[in-house]
């Protein structure tokens, strides 16, 4: 049976998903460590990404290249761009562009040269199977009221959309005010997504991306950022990939 691959961007939500699995073996390859595993009896392999374009594009290379992956899916907090996309949401992407891709005036800015396309769709019926398990973890308190209160964060939302990523933390209100301007459609930013996505196209494999919005993107950015990846966004992803592999679901 092949594997489902899980792909975290950051060691917290590695840390919080591992003790769901069973069988594990470690593979060391390009100084990333692999796990290769069961989680509710399905075979899964678990890597960090690494943070940024490059890191994720080689773990995904990698990955794909020697591991018999049906699909992957990339985990991780993102800033919210979008009005509506706050602290605690949750984003599903339909699609990923790299925002500080420019190779104009040759090609038209965001398009990845070569390939004619700036925008890389995920899959649809893995990331609709991802949504419906986030839906259902959101509905239930995700992680405890303590921490959410903590955050200022009332009821966690699910949006579905573009998701935009480059080598950069964004962390001013100019620059995220910038990239509402030029890309009025994104949901959120971050780091990995779009690299993985152009690996996985180059692959033919079918992919999605999840992410934890743990801040604003804006000098608002909340100070603790280690705290909010350790308190919520683990625990909503360990909820989301535990609800979406459960036996039960059909979806999955
Ligand atoms: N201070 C953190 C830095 C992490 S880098 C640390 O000490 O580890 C940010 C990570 O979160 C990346 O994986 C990126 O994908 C994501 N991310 C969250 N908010 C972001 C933002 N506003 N801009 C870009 N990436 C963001």
């Amino acid at each position: 049976m092949r594997s489902i691959a899980i792909v975290s961007a950051m060691h917290e939500e590695l840390r919080a998903l591992l003790p769901l699995l069973e069988d594990v073996r470690v593979q060391e390859r390009a100084g990333r460590r692999f796990h290769v595993a069961k989680l509710h009896g399905r075979p899964v392999v678990l890597v960090l990404s690494g943070i940024g374009k490059v890191a994720a594009a080689t773990t995904a290379a990698v990955l794909l290249d020697g591991f018999d992956v049906e699909a992957l899916v990339l985990t991780g907090v993102a800033g919210g761009l979008h009005d509506g996309v706050q602290v605690g949401d949750v984003v599903v992407a339909r699609e990923l562009l790299q925002h500080d891709m420019d190779a104009s005036p040759i090609f038209p800015r965001y398009e990845v040269p070569l390939t004619g396309r700036a925008r890389f769709a995920v899959d649809a019926a893995l990331a609709d199977a991802l949504a419906t398990a986030a839906a259902r973890c959101l509905a239930a308190a995700h992680a405890d009221g303590r921490a959410l209160r903590d955050f200022g964060i009332g009821t966690p939302r699910l949006h579905r959309g573009l998701v935009v990523s480059g080598d950069r933390f964004v962390s001013s209100a100019a620059e995220s005010a910038a990239l509402r301007a030029a890309l009025p459609d994104a949901l959120a930013v971050e780091m990995e997504g779009a690299a993985i996505a152009q690996v996985c196209h180059d692959f033919g494999r079918p992919f999605a991306v999840l992410r934890t919005i743990s801040d604003r993107a804006d000098d608002s950015a909340h100070v603790d950022f280690g705290r909010f990846i350790e308190d919520v966004a683990s625990v909503c992803t360990r909820a989301i990939v535990a609800a979406w592999l459960a036996p039960a679901n059909p979806a999955s």
